[in-house]
């Protein structure tokens, strides 16, 4: 399905793009930068404010272009102050984009460590068993704006002040492409946002700091090793055989071990940065010192960090999250080894943090969402 709203997102036009429209509108090329200044740097809420442009084109403006595709309609926070937006789109779609805080080492107690985590998609095609986005399916697309927006909305609810410096960057520290959906399939949106992110002229965020998260798209993992932006890369890999990652994930089947190992080392190679592995631990399906031992190989040859994530329940899913005590023998095993290895614990645990859970709540209880 695709969606085709009656006006076009602003934030997924390019400087370029922009310029072209106000060509055609016989406008001077300079008010494309006045537009993007007015939507990054000073972040208005308004055309209205807009003020250094003429009034005709303030008003063709607003009829061409959505300045709001995102609508909030929960907030919700948790007791480790992970925040979760569960945002509307034009057609109706919810999609979440989360905000995870975490204590900067270091630095005093009160100051913390900002990450967006974005969606990409409504739903998800992929159908990772363990997984809440995945549940009911792959609806639509994410445009480049959709996209984008989630991040001036953020910057909106965390940081209203509207006069700040030129040159000044988003008030986070991080961006994660890993709410709902599979990023690498929506490629082209994906790729047009964070170059937008990323622009001067955009939000101006260093591509160092955005992350990208796959459950392991082969060909585009390889076409994605190629793009001069230096991204960072996750790779959802949560089986260390084919035997137990093709049991929860059924795209292990197109793309086995065989074929995205070295596609993941490509990147590497590449980008030349450390690659990161998502393992969810799942009692007695990957917790198992068998898939720990096949992870060490895995990591070693790729000289990655591995990240460890306890598996958070899903409504209607029959798995479990391991005890502590086997979470911390996995983790102890990975350490004995020298591997470079990290346990997310707890984050977001009791909002449903974990991709697509809150949408799905919210859709299954059918509660009523505020117009
Ligand atoms: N489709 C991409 C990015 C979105 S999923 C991917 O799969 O990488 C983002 C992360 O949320 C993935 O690492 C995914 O495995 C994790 N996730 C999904 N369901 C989860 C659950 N129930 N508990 C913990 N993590 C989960
Ligand atoms: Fe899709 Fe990622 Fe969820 Fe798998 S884990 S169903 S790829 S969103």
């Amino acid at each position: 399905m695709k969606f085709t709203p009656d006006k076009l997102p602003i934030y997924g036009e390019t400087l370029e793009s922009l310029e072209q429209w106000l060509f055609q509108q016989k406008q001077p090329r300079f008010r494309a930068r006045q537009i993007m200044d007015w939507l990054y740097k000073k972040r208005v809420h308004t055309w209205s404010e807009m003020t250094n442009l003429p009034m005709s084109l303030r008003d063709w403006l607003s009829e061409t272009f959505d300045l709001s595709p995102t609508q909030l309609v929960i907030r919700k926070s948790s007791e480790d102050i992970t925040n979760k937006l569960l945002l509307r789109l034009r057609d109706g779609s919810l999609i979440e984009t989360v905000i995870i805080r975490a204590p900067q080492k270091g630095v005093g107690q009160d100051t913390s460590r900002k990450t967006i985590c974005i969606s990409t998609q409504v739903g998800c095609a992929y159908g990772c068993r363990f997984c809440a986005s995945g549940l009911a399916g792959w609806k639509r697309d994410l445009s480049p704006g959709e996209i984008v927006s989630q991040l001036i909305q953020i910057c909106h609810l965390e940081d209203p002040i509207t006069s700040r410096d030129k040159n000044e960057i988003a008030s986070f520290d991080n961006i994660v492409v890993m709410g709902m959906g599979e990023p690498l399939a929506n490629y082209d949106n994906l790729l047009q946002a964070l170059k937008i992110l990323n622009a001067p002229w955009g939000l101006n965020f260093g591509a160092r700091r955005i992350t990208v998260s796959t459950s392991g798209l082969v060909p585009e993992m390889i076409k994605l090793a190629s793009e001069p932006m230096p991204f960072r890369l996750a790779l959802s890999l949560h089986g260390a055989t084919n035997e137990v990652r093709e049991q929860i994930m059924p795209i292990n089947r197109r793309y086995p071990l065989e074929e995205l190992i070295p596609a993941a080392k490509l990147f590497v190679e590449k980008h030349g940065h450390m690659l990161t592995l998502e393992f969810i631990l799942i009692e007695k399906i990957n917790d198992t010192i068998a898939q720990a031992d096949a992870l060490i190989e895995i990591a070693r040859d790729l000289h990655a960090h591995v990240n460890l994530i306890p598996y958070n329940t899903v409504q209607g899913l029959p798995w479990k999250r391991p005890s502590r005590r086997r979470q911390n023998v996995f983790l102890e095993k990975l350490h004995k080894n020298h591997i470079p290895a990290t346990i997310r614990r707890e984050k977001g645990h009791d909002i449903n943090a974990a991709c697509g859970q809150l949408r799905l709540q919210i859709e299954k209880n059918g509660v009523a969402l505020p117009a």
